[in-house]
Parts: structure tokens; C-alpha cells; sequence
């Protein structure tokens, strides 16, 4: 694989899916080929962007670390305010969970297109699924389809955005990702919307990825590292 020469940049936020996302890339487009990026947005879960940093280095890629300090100004959501509990509905978004933060995807593949454009970079590798998921409206296809016409349109480029996950629930993930070799870095992800090492096992990510490991019949390399 990886015959075309292209390079690709995957957008690494230390969590599972994004971490599969990168084993993907490396099997489609080359090792040599691959370089990660994670936002640095103020998340009140620092542990994640050590997490992407390991899962770079283990993997045998480079992770570019960009800050994007707006959205914690901004507030109002569980991920990036400490003073917001995780909930799963928040009554004032319309039934979104409290941990959606607003606009984060569409912003985050906007500052990776441009990025990647000022590297020559075509390919952007993003872990975003609408099966199995939060409900998150910025991970669905149609948006993620919407937002490549307008990055095409807006940098008058070929930008391609590769959601390898889209249509995959979470058990058929973690059989890619140990398809693709990707278990043992898992063991270096993080999932836990408390934060915690080891994981809570209590909040919707954490059940979510449970589920994912336990339909596959794959035991969590974190649970057994932690
Ligand atoms: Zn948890």
C-alpha cells in the first residue's frame, strides 16, 4: 500500500478511534507517508495529548501539537469547563450530551486542511463515525461531505476527507484496529470523559468503548496495562 505516494495527515486526539484512524492511514498510504496532528483546544483532559504523543511515537510518526485555545473561552460544554459535570442530555442543547462541543470538528478539519495545505498534503484521516455514536450532528457524513466541498472550494485544492470509521460500529473498530496491528498502541489511548487512568467505567465513553471490546471479543489492552 501506500504506492500512490500521497501523503496523508491524520488528526490524532489520543482516543481510540483516532488512533485506528492512524493505523489505517499507515497500511493505505505508508509509514513515511503519515503525520498526525492533534489540537491542543484546552481540554480539561490534558492526559489526551500525551496520550496522541505516545501513540505517534509508538507508531513510528510524527505528531505536530497545534493550539486552539478558543473553544475553552467559549465554555458552556463538559470537555473543555471544569466547572460542568459530564451528563449525557444537557437540557439546553437540544438533546446533544453536554460533552458536544459546538463547531469542534468543522474547525479542526478546517485548521487540518490548511495545515495540510501548506505541507502539500491532499489526504486527511479523521475518526469521525455516525454509527454507534453520541450523536454528535459534526460527525455524520453528510456534514463531514459538506465541509471537504467547502474546504475544496474555499483553498482551491483536492483535499480529500477520509472517514474510515463512518459506517463502522464500535466492535467492527476494534477488529480493524487489530487488523491493522493497531491493539497494542489501545493500550496507550484514551477514552474516559472523567479522565480518569484507569478508566471510570462509568461514563458513556467509557461504556461505549467497553461494548466496542466486549462484542469483539478483544480484551482492552488499557484495562490490562492500567
Ligand atoms: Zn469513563
Amino acid at each position: 500500500m501506500g504506492a500512490s505516494g500521497e501523503k496523508a495527515l491524520v488528526v490524532l486526539s489520543g482516543g481510540q478511534d483516532s488512533t485506528t484512524c492512524l493505523y489505517w492511514a499507515i497500511d493505505r498510504f505508508g509509514r513515511d507517508n503519515v503525520v498526525t496532528l492533534t489540537f491542543d483546544y484546552g481540554q480539561r483532559h490534558r492526559v489526551e495529548l500525551e496520550c496522541a504523543t505516545r501513540v505517534a511515537e509508538l507508531a513510528g510518526v510524527a505528531n505536530v501539537r497545534l493550539p486552539i485555545d478558543t473553544f475553552a473561552a467559549l465554555g458552556g460544554d463538559a470537555l473543555t469547563d471544569t466547572g460542568i459535570p459530564v451528563e449525557p442530555v444537557s437540557p439546553t442543547s437540544g438533546g446533544l450530551p453536554n460533552t458536544f462541543v459546538p463547531g469542534r470538528n468543522l474547525v479542526f478539519l478546517t485548521f487540518a486542511a490548511a495545515f495540510a495545505y501548506q505541507r502539500g498534503i491532499t489526504q486527511i484521516v479523521t475518526g469521525v463515525a455516525q454509527t454507534d455514536f453520541s450523536g454528535y450532528p459534526d460527525c455524520r457524513e453528510a456534514t463531514i461531505h459538506a465541509l471537504q466541498e467547502t474546504l475544496r472550494l474555499g483553498m482551491e485544492s483536492h483535499v480529500v476527507i477520509h472517514t474510515p470509521l463512518m459506517h463502522l460500529s464500535k466492535r467492527q473498530t476494534v477488529e480493524l484496529a487489530r487488523d491493522l496491528g493497531g491493539l497494542p498502541a489501545m493500550a496507550l489511548t484514551h477514552t474516559c470523559y472523567n479522565g480518569q487512568r484507569p478508566p471510570c467505567g462509568q461514563c458513556p465513553a467509557c461504556k461505549l468503548r467497553a461494548k466496542g471490546f466486549f462484542e469483539a471479543g478483544i480484551d482492552d489492552p488499557l484495562l490490562q496495562s492500567v
